[in-house]
């Protein structure tokens, strides 16, 4: 009887030991799936990657190994195939990413515009909910005088300008390292993958192999390189050889490689901090780079060389790989974070869409109303695009020239096919009609005038926008 009692009590204990298992098992897989924090207010990291083409990285089918870090955060987390931004340049992409705006709206159209005081920016409304918010940028356009600053308690422009992470990551090691209990906003921007393609040694050689230049002297440096796309303005297309080309795209890759192995040491801050449990990490670029596949270089015409950038969204503690293949946008990611985060949207209106349904524990595999993406660039003939599952309608304006790609199986956009499908053009031309309608009746916001001091003239002078 006694004997019985106690193999009762065992079982009993036994049964109660593997409950508590089961459930503790239940919750690390849960937390491992959407992460602890996910839904309500937790700390939020944006590594924004200047120049970042998607698919020189790893995680988007690049051939070579430029980015094991940002496909280890991948891996963990949700990636975006065909995320586009708004504008081919700083300016006004890097507006719309902080403010859910397209650039008409917002009004930083150019360089020499300065974002209203009356837009509502990711910052504000995150600290207005009670988050630290910080930037540390790379000078330049991302400098105090953009009006990005706003809404961030803490904004640190590269005081010596363009010196990319290695002036910027001890900055930012130091502000993590005290502000790691805190729910924060934390936005850290580079212009190391932008012009000069020169990154440190080891990281210049890494894919040379031997790779030279075919022109004598020839080093993809900022002028050289703007001298190359003025003239390609002009209808001097494809100036570089392929030996020319091939030799700044190694370059171009090593400086990814170089931004990827910071990532590498800013993972280990993390971890020995807590926060790769805590935190959401995001990468994204503004806008990618043109390596001659349309006759130029740099960035300002709107193919997807230049408008397809990563978009990456790991949750606290990582979760199972996710792939999503809707098109999005760069103003999808400030409501995205205002719902990861349980903040509410801003009265001001914001006019991208939230893609949390994509990253929730038992995800959508389509967004219902989730737009085409548009992008546009007064610039340059006045340029617009509309991309809408698989294809990519441009229009100059100035010229009224269509031109048409299927972007999935034409990912560089070789291939107009505007002649062959005069539907999809049809279909996609009354889609920018109704982009310019409804737009047009949307409130603008009018452009500050920008205050710049000679240390800003010398950065935008050193990323060659200025002669
Ligand atoms: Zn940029």
């Amino acid at each position: 009887m006694g004997l019985a009692i106690r193999d009762n009590q065992t079982r009993r204990l036994r049964i109660g030991i593997l409950v508590v298992l089961v459930i503790a098992v239940g919750a690390g897989f849960c937390l491992f799936l959407s992460g602890s924090h996910f839904g309500h207010a937790h700390p939020v990291i944006i590594l924004d990657i200047d120049t970042l083409r998607a698919d020189h990285l790893g995680c988007y089918g690049y051939q070579r190994d430029t980015s094991h870090w940002i496909d280890e955060l991948a891996s963990q987390g949700t990636v975006f195939e065909w995320a586009f931004a708004q504008a081919p340049n700083t300016p006004p992409s890097q507006a719309s990413i902080l403010t859910s705006l397209y650039p008409r709206t917002h009004g930083r159209v150019t360089g020499k515009d300065r974002l209203p005081e009356e837009v509502t920016t990711l910052a504000e409304v995150m600290q207005a909910g009670g988050f630290t918010t910080a930037a540390f940028v790379d000078g330049g356009y991302m400098a105090p005088h953009s009006g990005l600053s706003q809404g961030f308690e803490t904004y640190h422009s590269s005081p010596e300008g363009l010196k990319g992470l290695a002036a910027l990551g001890p900055f930012v090691f130091d502000w993590v390292r005290e502000n790691k209990e805190e729910n924060f906003l934390l936005l850290i921007h580079t212009y190391d993958v932008h012009t000069p393609y020169d990154p440190p040694p080891p990281f210049r050689e890494i894919f040379l192999n031997g790779l030279e230049p075919s022109t004598p002297g020839f080093e993809p440096d900022t002028k050289t390189m703007k001298g190359v796309m003025l003239r390609a303005r002009r209808g001097e297309l494809n100036q570089l050889t392929a030996a020319d080309i091939e030799y700044s795209r190694a370059l171009y890759d090593g400086g990814i490689r170089y931004v990827d192995a910071w990532i590498g040491s800013f993972m280990e801050l993390l971890r020995d901090n807590g926060l790769l449990e805590r935190a959401t990490i995001i990468v994204l670029s503004d806008h990618g780079e043109e390596f001659q596949e349309h006759g130029s270089v740099l960035h300002e015409k709107l193919y997807s060389t230049v408008t397809h950038i990563p978009l990456i969204i790991r949750p606290p503690g990582g979760m199972t790989a996710r792939r999503v293949d809707q098109v999005v946008e760069s103003i999808d990611l400030m409501p995205t974070i205002l719902d990861m985060v349980g903040l509410d949207e801003p009265q001001t209106p914001m006019e991208g869409t939230s893609l949390f349904p994509f990253l929730k524990r038992r995800p959508v595999s389509r967004l219902e109303g989730l737009g085409p993406a548009f992008g546009e660039s007064p610039l340059f003939g006045g340029r617009v695009f509309v991309a809408d599952g698989t294809h990519q309608l441009l229009q100059t304006r100035t010229t009224e020239v269509l031109e048409l790609f299927d972007f999935r199986s034409d990912s560089k956009e070789q291939d107009d096919i505007s002649q062959q499908h005069p539907e999809v053009v049809g279909r996609l031309g009354s889609k920018i009609e109704r982009f310019d309608q409804t737009s047009a009746d949307t409130t603008k916001y009018l452009p500050g005038v920008r205050v710049i001091d000679d240390q800003d003239l010398e950065d935008l002078r050193a990323l060659g926008y200025l002669e």
